[in-house]
């Protein structure tokens, strides 16, 4: 071989493996709906809400990364449906904290601080006094998750089988982050190339909605939030500020209410309830004006063939996946409407 052709067959050899790895290395995410449960209730196996958010590339099947907003009931059972660890998530985000959000939270730390793991990133709004003077506390929340399992002894007894096991507990598994939620984006976590941000929004104090921006696309996980101003006359349910959080985005995740609880329906379901959530129309009003590809609807209320909503019969009958899409498609959004199910999930770029 002379010089020239060695030149040749390495450039050539260069060219093979950067198109290989290039191909390999595709940058991916995946956005599933760990639960789909609105409210306290529980409803034929729904776990409580939830998104997990993947990030990778086609080389680790998007999984690389592992951000999860918001543990309601039942997201551990969940998780383990789609082969994803405790000990495998590197942050978990809440968006308020209300239980139909939170509970599943001791499930997963109890487990990972049993299977070892390592440190948890709890990412959340800092103390919030409410109007009526009450605080809503993610720090404390976080804190005293593994109380009534060091009271009963079973921390202790299991750190007797084995001392590797961190000594306080689940509680010092987590490394809580808090921000103070504010009117414009803020980023409040980030490791490599994924950013996470949030911004202030309405339901109750200290609620926030997040956006998580990847090399393959972004998402926003609106949780409950509604308007500023809490009840009509106003230009729409949904909030100014996740509005301005998703400008452009990719993927918006949103808890929703269908217009047939609203207090004109006769449902009897509170008002304040009701006009403190995004309506389904209005949602998919602002997916449209933001130019997001797909709407994620979660955390339905009510949920998909339910009778009763929590205490309040469903007028007309319970819904179906179709009354959700029309009221959607009301709202003028023309992209791929995905209305919730448990593990509903959405890959992107699409393969
Ligand atoms: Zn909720």
């Amino acid at each position: 071989m002379n010089r020239f052709s060695i030149v040749i067959a390495l450039f050539g050899g260069m060219w093979l493996a950067a198109t290989v790895s290039m191909a390999e290395a595709a940058p991916c995410l995946i956005v599933t709906l760990t639960g789909t449960q609105a409210g306290p209730s529980v409803f034929n196996g729904q776990a409580g809400a939830g998104t997990l958010v993947r990030y990778g590339d086609d080389s680790n099947d998007c999984g690389a990364m592992k951000l999860q907003f918001d543990a309601g009931r039942g997201t551990n059972m969940r998780l383990s449906q789609i082969g994803v660890s405790p000990v495998e998530l590197n942050a978990i985000f809440f968006t308020h904290m209300h239980g139909d959000h939170t509970e599943g939270f001791a499930d997963i730390i109890m487990l990972r601080w049993y299977l070892k793991g390592p440190k948890l990133d709890i990412v959340c709004s800092s103390d919030a006094v409410s109007v009526l003077g009450f605080t809503n506390s993610c720090r404390k929340f976080v804190m005293h998750i593994a109380d009534a399992f060091l009271q009963s002894g079973e921390i202790a007894e299991r750190r007797s089988e084995d001392n590797t096991r961190v000594a306080g507990g689940p509680a010092d598994l987590a490394n809580v982050i808090t921000f103070d939620p504010k009117d414009e984006p803020q980023v409040v976590w980030s490791s490599g190339d994924v950013k996470v941000s949030a911004i202030r929004s309405t339901h109750i104090a200290g609620h926030a909605s997040y956006r998580v921006d990847t090399p393959a696309g972004s998402v926003v996980v609106g949780g409950d939030a509604g308007n500023d101003v809490l009840a009509p006359p106003r230009t729409s349910s949904t909030s100014d500020q996740v509005e301005r959080l998703a400008k452009g985005v990719d993927i918006i995740v949103h808890s929703t209410t269908h217009p047939v609880l609203g207090p004109d329906r006769g449902s009897g379901f509170p008002p304040f309830g009701f006009y403190r959530q995004s309506e389904t129309t209005d949602l998919g009003a602002m997916a449209k004006r933001v130019g997001a590809k797909h709407l994620m609807l979660t955390h339905l209320a009510p949920s998909i063939g339910a009778v009763r909503h929590n205490r309040w019969n469903v007028p007309g009958g319970p819904l179906t996946e179709a009354d959700y899409r029309k009221a959607v498609e009301a709202g003028g959004f023309t992209g791929n409407t995905i209305v919730g199910t448990d593990l509903a999930s959405l890959r992107f770029p699409a393969k």
